[in-house]
């Protein structure tokens, strides 16, 4: 798994350079912006001059989480965005915490954010409201248990069993579609819902795999893994249909 999620980073390294242009998704209906990156400044308009203003929620390691020590936001989709931000000329710059399911609506609405980036998984339910640049990570869902825990996907898809995700995540909707029977809570902060299934108060969670990965790994040794979801999902960056460029 470890090994897994560190080859994800590699390729989606490897294809950095080819994806970071704001770039149309494919299947978003609109017509698709140019793939290069020769979006001139009177393409569009920003929230704030000079920079480009992100939305992101900030507890979901290792794509976005805040530096204890700076108190500034680090990881992966930091580093990407902030490489969007120098090539286009501007300073990346980050809005306070906002909630996973605010993001969309966020960009969406406008006047805001510029983008939104955070592990976000490019649905067509989310590009009836904004678009997406090209995709930059593949990603899966992964179902998380206590170690000492004998449930099982199947023993979990019971009523008695709460099993907890990110309000309105992908992870959310998995739940929802293939466990009908468990109780499903939704909750707005990754930590608080891993520290859930800890303490025994949740008897799983269900999140994107590569945060299972590392966050297991950085700070719950007593918890596992016991499915890997091959759902397919890509994520990339939200921008608002009214400014394509
Ligand atoms: N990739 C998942 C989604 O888009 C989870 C993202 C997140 O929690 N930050 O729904």
């Amino acid at each position: 798994m470890a090994n897994m999620s560190r080859r994800n980073f590699i390729l989606s390294l490897g294809t950095l350079a080819g994806t970071v242009a704001l770039a149309g998704c494919g299947n978003s209906g609109s017509k698709p912006a140019d793939s290069g990156s020769d979006a001139k400044k009177s393409d569009y308009t920003l929230v704030a001059d000079g920079k480009l203003t992100v939305a992101a929620e900030l507890g979901f390691a290792p794509f976005e989480y805040m530096d204890e020590k700076t108190g500034e936001p680090v990881g992966f989709d930091v580093d990407l965005i902030k490489a969007v931000a120098q090539k286009m000329g501007l300073e990346a710059s980050y809005l306070p915490n906002q909630k996973f399911d605010t993001l969309v609506p966020l960009v969406k609405q406008g006047g805001k954010a510029d983008v939104a980036i955070a592990a976000i998984t490019i649905t067509d339910e989310r590009l009836e409201s904004v678009d997406f640049t090209n995709a930059y990570l593949d990603s899966n869902q992964a179902i998380v248990v206590k170690k000492d825990s004998a449930d099982t996907a199947d023993t979990l898809n019971d009523a008695s069993k709460q099993v907890v995700c990110q309000s309105g995540t992908t992870g959310n909707e998995w739940i929802t579609e293939n466990l009908p029977k468990a109780t499903c809570v939704p909750v707005d902060d990754v930590t608080a819902a891993l520290t859930g299934v800890q303490t025994g108060l949740y008897a799983a969670m269900v999140v994107d795999l590569p945060v299972a990965s590392y966050m297991l790994t950085q700070s719950f040794s007593d918890l596992q893994v016991i499915k890997e979801i091959p759902t397919g999902e890509q994520y990339g960056i939200a921008v608002s249909k009214d400014q394509p460029a």
